[in-house]
């Protein structure tokens, strides 16, 4: 029986998370669940798990998460705050963790965990993007498993046997494919004009809101090339953006002797879910048969860089030091969150990136406090901007 913590529980990946584990009860139980507001749905979810243990980040939150659990008998035990998650990560109760809160507030719990040697379900890219070095040194010094969640890199470590490669297994190139989103085709003339429910009106893939506005500008592509880097230890160089609208092929690896593999399935996240759970098995993750004969032809393009200039925002943080992919990743959520209250347009998204990334210094990063110190200078820096960008100029409103 494997004992899992699901950090971000109420969130598209946590809920598939639990969605998977309920097909399986006798290999999976769950120790410990997480929220930051939605203290509804984590009461639901601590009434059908009964995990040992609850986290609200949010104090209050968890105060009402408490009140009403002891209502109903529950001994389920609420704790509250920013440690507390690192404190269920690391919990010698739980084995393996599903990193799934959103943006660089995953960091330091994703990090607890794996410094604690948990089998670490690595949906949080965030985490990686901010401190990639430090965290994948952490996981070979405590001997964690990191099993990317991320569709692509799922698929890109399905594609090198089980992760085992490296430049001394071949490998040519990283193809890591990205439907493009849903402005591939859109007049760019009307980019300005394009809303919070248009970008995060996905294609093929149902998420939450700041990755659906990622997966829009395409920085979720651009997240996930830095996010390979330090997964599979490749050069930025030698991982290469395919747009692949269907959503079909999730990525790929070119080998040195002609042979590419790639590993394809619908657009369900509870393929690499239930197969970070089970490695290096399979279980049944609910998820359809890929049915290629009516899935129609599969198309590949290279990515438009005029028309997603965030991409080359992150290329170009990838290629530079730590710091710069601190300050592109604290820019592109403050900027986010802008645009998802309607403060600025999509289009002002990018613009926010760069002048946070021009001005931050290229720095080599070696401690979580450091990037956590610089993480919190780029955001004061971005609603600086954003404020002075905003439509509404709303004072107070920058809290994002
Ligand atoms: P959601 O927005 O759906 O869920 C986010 C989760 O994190 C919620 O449980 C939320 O709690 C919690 N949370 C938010 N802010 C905080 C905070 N400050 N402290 C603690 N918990 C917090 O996100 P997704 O599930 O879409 O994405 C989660 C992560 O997985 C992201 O890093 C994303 O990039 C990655 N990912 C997601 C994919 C997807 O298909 N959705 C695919 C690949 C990667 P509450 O409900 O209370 O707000």
């Amino acid at each position: 029986m494997i004992a899992v913590t699901i950090l971000g529980s109420t969130g598209s990946v946590g809920v598939s998370t639990l969605d998977v584990i309920a097909r399986h009860p006798d290999k999976y139980r769950v120790f410990a669940l997480s929220a930051n507001h939605n203290v509804d749905e984590l009461f639901r979810q601590c009434l059908v798990w009964s995990p040992e243990i609850a986290v609200m980040a949010d104090p209050a939150a968890a105060g009402q998460l408490a009140t009403a659990l002891s209502a109903e008998g529950s001994a389920t035990r609420v704790l509250a705050g920013a440690e507390a998650l690192c404190e269920i990560a690391a919990h010698p109760g739980t084995d393996a963790v599903m990193a799934a809160i959103v943006g660089g507030a995953g960091l330091a719990s994703s990090l607890a965990a794996v410094q604690a040697g948990k089998r670490m379900l690595l949906a949080n890219k965030e985490s990686l993007v901010m401190s990639g070095h430090l965290f994948m040194e952490a996981a070979h010094r405590s001997g964690a498993d990191i099993l990317p969640i991320d569709s692509e890199h799922n698929a890109i470590f399905q594609s090198m046997a089980n992760g085992a490669g490296s430049h001394a297994a071949g490998i040519r190139k990283i193809l890591l494919t990205g439907s493009g989103g849903p402005f591939r085709t859109r007049d760019l003339n009307t980019f300005g004009q394009i809303t919070p429910a248009e970008a995060c009106r996905h294609p093929n893939w149902s998420m939450g809101r700041k990755i659906s506005v990622d997966s829009a500008t395409m920085m979720n592509k651009g997240l996930e090339v830095i996010e390979a880097r330090w997964l599979f230890d490749v050069p930025v160089a030698d991982i290469e953006v395919v747009v692949h609208p269907q959503s079909i092929v999730h990525s790929m690896v070119d080998y040195i002797d002609g042979s590419v593999v790639c590993q394809m399935g619908n657009p369900d996240m509870r393929t690499p879910i239930a197969h970070g759970l089970a490695w290096p098995r399979r279980i049944d993750s609910g998820v359809a048969p890929l049915d290629l004969i009516n899935a129609g032809s599969l198309t590949f393009e290279v990515p438009d860089y005029q028309r997603f200039p965030c991409l080359r925002l992150a290329r170009a943080a990838a290629e530079a030091e730590q710091s710069l992919s601190v300050a592109l990743n604290a820019a592109n959520e403050i900027a986010v969150q802008g645009f998802l209250d309607e403060l600025i347009s999509f289009t002002d998204i990018p613009v926010i990136i760069e002048k946070v990334m021009a001005g931050t210094d290229q720095q080599a990063i070696s401690e979580l406090a450091e990037v956590l110190a610089l993480d919190e200078q780029c955001r004061q820096l971005a609603r600086g901007i954003l404020k002075s960008m905003s439509k509404n100029s709303l004072s107070g409103a920058f809290d994002a």
